[in-house]
């Protein structure tokens, strides 16, 4: 196993942006499954009975894997690394590491590029993505949500304390808190609006109604791969090898629950009723030529040592472009696309994939396989680059307009959110997430 993961040790053939796929829609500029991607996941065909079994994207078809290797489409050792996944769970094969997930693109590379020998073996054990529905790609053990996002965590914070916004300790400590993972669910997930506590700032007591301040949150999560024994730390120089890679993650919330319940110790019910993922976890090496340096404005502290490293400085963050859309009943009614809310990048994380691993196992905590990592709101500088809606209204007291005249600050019942991911660098393919799509359903009675 490989230490820290420079680019220049990470890309390899499968980054060529020359590379083309036998099959035309991977080609497409639009799509997000070049052959430079390769990103799992585990689907079925929508409405069988059949076991979600693991997949990997290729532009709009999913290759499916273990049909391939039937097939003998990739090699032996490939076979045998995913076969602990046949029953809908990703996990033994995430526990392998690197290695495996490398043979295994490598396999897939040369398998779909044009006038490979393979296209005739691979061609039946492909399944079009519009025929499919989605599982949540692994056994989630434990989901822990960060916070790396500094100007999400100021607005937010000027917010709930005016005085006080940013707290001592965040830029020291790479926040976070132990969230609930029996609750996330994939793209496509619905949900009806939870209930809960909230007391209004002008209220003798509170009272129990389904939440009035719905939002949601627009972030990454990273996948666990290989896990650490109870007891040893993760240090920077091998965190990455830990990390099996990412989807786009909405952390819904409950703002007003959020704001009677979060002292004094943090999140709870405002978050625990439902977190949605996409369906395709992009992997570490697809994200390879996509890193960026991990910069800290002039005046703020450096990192303490254990969470410091030459690789991480040079390039521990990630460049992955994101947005957030919102699609309301009456928009889908009148057959109207969603339309846009706001756009930021995780280039400005404040703390990066690595150092949230190894912060995590200070402790000696243990990380599994198929664990799940939020980053937190990925906010931008700029107000517009918002990435929940509690920023955008300004804390609920300035509506948005939407192009067909509804305004919006809160989430309503029957609105879709999609969350959207792009890498793109001159020199490279680029790549995309697909959609992260989650919809809520008014309360019950
Ligand atoms: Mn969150």
């Amino acid at each position: 196993m490989s230490a820290a993961t420079l680019p220049t040790d990470t890309l390899d053939f499968t980054h060529d942006a020359t590379l083309r796929a036998w099959l035309a829609s991977a080609n497409t500029l639009e799509t997000d499954f070049p052959i430079q991607n390769l990103p799992l996941g585990m689907f079925r065909r929508a409405g069988s009975q059949e076991n979600f079994r693991p997949g990997v994207a290729i532009g709009d078809q999913i290759v499916d894997l273990l049909a391939a290797c039937d097939a003998g489409a990739l090699p032996l050792a490939v076979a045998v690394s995913l076969a602990g996944c046949a029953h809908g769970e990703l996990n033994a094969f995430m526990a392998q590491g690197r290695a495996a997930r490398v043979a295994l693109r490598h396999a897939l590379s040369h398998s779909l590029r044009e006038g490979s020998d393979h296209q005739a073996a691979l061609q039946p054990a492909l399944v079009a993505q519009a025929e499919a529905e989605y599982a949540v790609p692994c056994r989630i053990g434990d989901y822990t949500d960060f916070y790396t996002g500094i100007h999400h965590a100021t607005t937010v914070g000027k917010l709930f304390r005016p005085d006080n916004p940013l707290l001592p300790n965040y830029k020291w400590v790479p926040i976070g808190y132990h969230g609930r993972a029996s609750s996330i669910g994939v793209s496509g997930q619905q949900f009806v609006r939870p209930r809960g506590q909230t007391k209004g700032p002008n209220d003798d007591v509170p009272v129990l109604h389904p939440t009035q301040r719905l939002d949601y949150e627009l972030e990454l999560g990273v996948f666990v791969g290989q896990g650490n024994a109870l007891g040893d730390p993760i240090p920077m120089a091998q965190a990455e090898d830990h990390a099996f890679g990412l989807v786009l993650l909405n952390d819904w919330s409950a703002r007003d629950f959020q704001a009677w319940e979060y002292q004094p110790l943090g999140p709870f019910l405002a978050k625990n009723f439902a977190s949605t993922i996409s369906p395709w976890i992009v992997t570490m090496e697809a994200l390879a030529p996509f890193r960026a340096p991990f910069m800290r404005e002039a005046g703020d502290p450096s990192p303490l040592p254990y969470l410091d490293s030459d690789s991480n400085r040079q390039q521990g963050g990630l460049d992955i472009g994101l947005e957030v859309l919102i699609q309301t009943q009456a928009m889908r009614a009148a057959g109207l696309p969603p339309e846009r809310l706001s756009q930021s990048s995780y280039r400005d994380a404040y703390w990066t994939v690595a150092q949230m691993i190894t912060h995590h196992t200070v402790n000696g905590c243990n990380l599994q396989a198929g664990d799940l990592l939020g980053s937190g709101t990925q906010s931008g500088k700029k107000p517009e680059q918002a990435g929940s809606l509690l920023e955008l209204s300004a804390g609920g007291k300035i509506p948005l307009t939407l192009a067909n005249g509804e305004t919006r600050t809160f989430v309503q019942d029957g609105d879709s959110i999609i969350l959207r991911a792009h890498c793109q660098r001159s020199g490279f393919r680029s790549i995309g997430f697909g959609d992260c799509q989650g919809q809520v359903l008014e309360a019950k009675a």
